[in-house]
């Protein structure tokens, strides 16, 4: 099994980012990130699909875009459409319209940053996602770093502190945002979890201070998915483009943040006596299905069967649990980290149903 790192949701000077697209690679060639997924707003940019290579390290660039509705009042409904070939941007006024158009043409939806609350300190407002009638969706972006910081920001002064030191941040996914997720999937809709970076590379002026809050390098170290393949990355583009994209719409994937430790490794498994469902599979329930966690390292696991743990490990990286209901089982790892205990990995759900 192939393990590839993606970072993705991030935006450059086409929209509101400060950097290129060179800068964006540079930044991910110093990191371990395998793949960018690059979203602007409202702008497929073309002719950046490539691989960038430094010192025998390669990352793939697939450039989609972020599309909202630029007249709707208030500003909601960001969405995030890769694999596209052509500006879907036109669609943007009914989500509907704009998730179906994105699949129509080949791409991948993703609802970006569910629940994103506002944050009046820096005129920022909510910009959640509301129109939740919608579907055929691939999934949501279940970790975004800036709705987090939204969150988590109280003070100015706190603004700075973070601006310096943006390892102490990031905490988890918002827990309105895991709880939407979890009670999509108990409707009985597949949803894939993404972390995303949303990384802008903004650039802070407070009195005498100036400086890139957030570079892009950072984010690539952050929060991002891992996803799972038997193949191997070719150094094709348009084989590539497709193998990660099938990759994470089956969902074969997982939301990690890697800064705490390094989560390449983690695995979440379903074994019956004639078949190993990944993340992301599904399964029809019987009894006898066991469920495989392996962890990089120890670290505080949870196994989550429709949103309510039902297991808790705190020792050991190899855990197995035997399965007597049916549901959507997914594994959650909390880790130390600077003083506080923070979200690791978010694994993709099985489905037992
Ligand atoms: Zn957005
Ligand atoms: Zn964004």
């Amino acid at each position: 099994m192939n393990e590839y790192i993606i970072a993705l949701h991030m935006h450059t000077r086409y929209s509101d980012g400060s950097g290129s697209h060179g800068d964006l690679a540079n930044a991910a060639l110093k990191t371990g990130v395998d793949v960018l997924l690059v979203t602007d707003h409202n702008v497929l940019v073309q002719g950046f699909d490539r691989y960038f290579e430094k010192d025998g390290r390669r990352v793939l660039m697939l450039v989609g875009e972020e599309i909202h509705d630029q007249a709707r009042q208030p500003q909601k409904n960001h969405l995030l459409a890769f694999g596209i070939t052509r500006e879907l941007a036109t669609y943007a006024r009914d989500p509907q319209t704009l998730i179906n158009q994105v699949r129509d043409h080949g791409g991948l939806a993703f609802i970006a940053h569910p629940v994103d609350p506002e944050l009046p300190l820096f005129g920022e407002t909510d910009i959640s996602w509301v129109d939740w009638s919608v579907d055929g969706y691939t999934g949501i972006e279940l970790w975004n770093g800036f709705s987090e910081l939204k969150y988590v920001l109280k003070s100015k002064l706190q603004a700075v502190f973070y601006a310096f030191f943006p390892q102490f941040y990031a905490h988890g996914p918002l827990p309105e945002a895991v709880a939407r997720w979890d009670n999509l999937m108990a409707s009985g809709k597949r949803v894939v979890a993404v972390g995303g970076a949303d990384a802008h590379a903004l650039r802070m002026s407070m009195g005498p201070l100036h400086r890139t809050i957030f570079p892009y390098e950072y984010h690539f170290s952050a929060v991002t998915t891992h996803i799972q393949t038997n193949a191997i990355l070719s150094g094709e583009v348009d084989v590539d483009r497709k193998l990660i994209l099938s990759t994470l719409s089956q969902g074969h994937a997982f939301v990690a943040y890697d800064l705490p430790a390094p989560a390449r490794g983690f695995n979440f498994t379903a074994q019956t006596e004639s078949t190993t469902a990944m993340m992301g599979d599904e399964l029809p329930f019987a009894q006898g299905i066991k469920l495989g966690i392996h962890l990089p390292r120890a670290c505080d696991c949870r196994l989550l069967l429709d949103g309510v743990v039902v297991k808790r490990w705190q020792r050991g990286v190899d855990h197995t649990y035997d399965v007597t209901q049916p549901g959507v089982y997914r594994v959650e790892c909390w880790l130390n980290y600077l003083g506080k205990k923070r979200a690791w990995i978010f694994s993709n759900p099985i489905y037992l149903r």
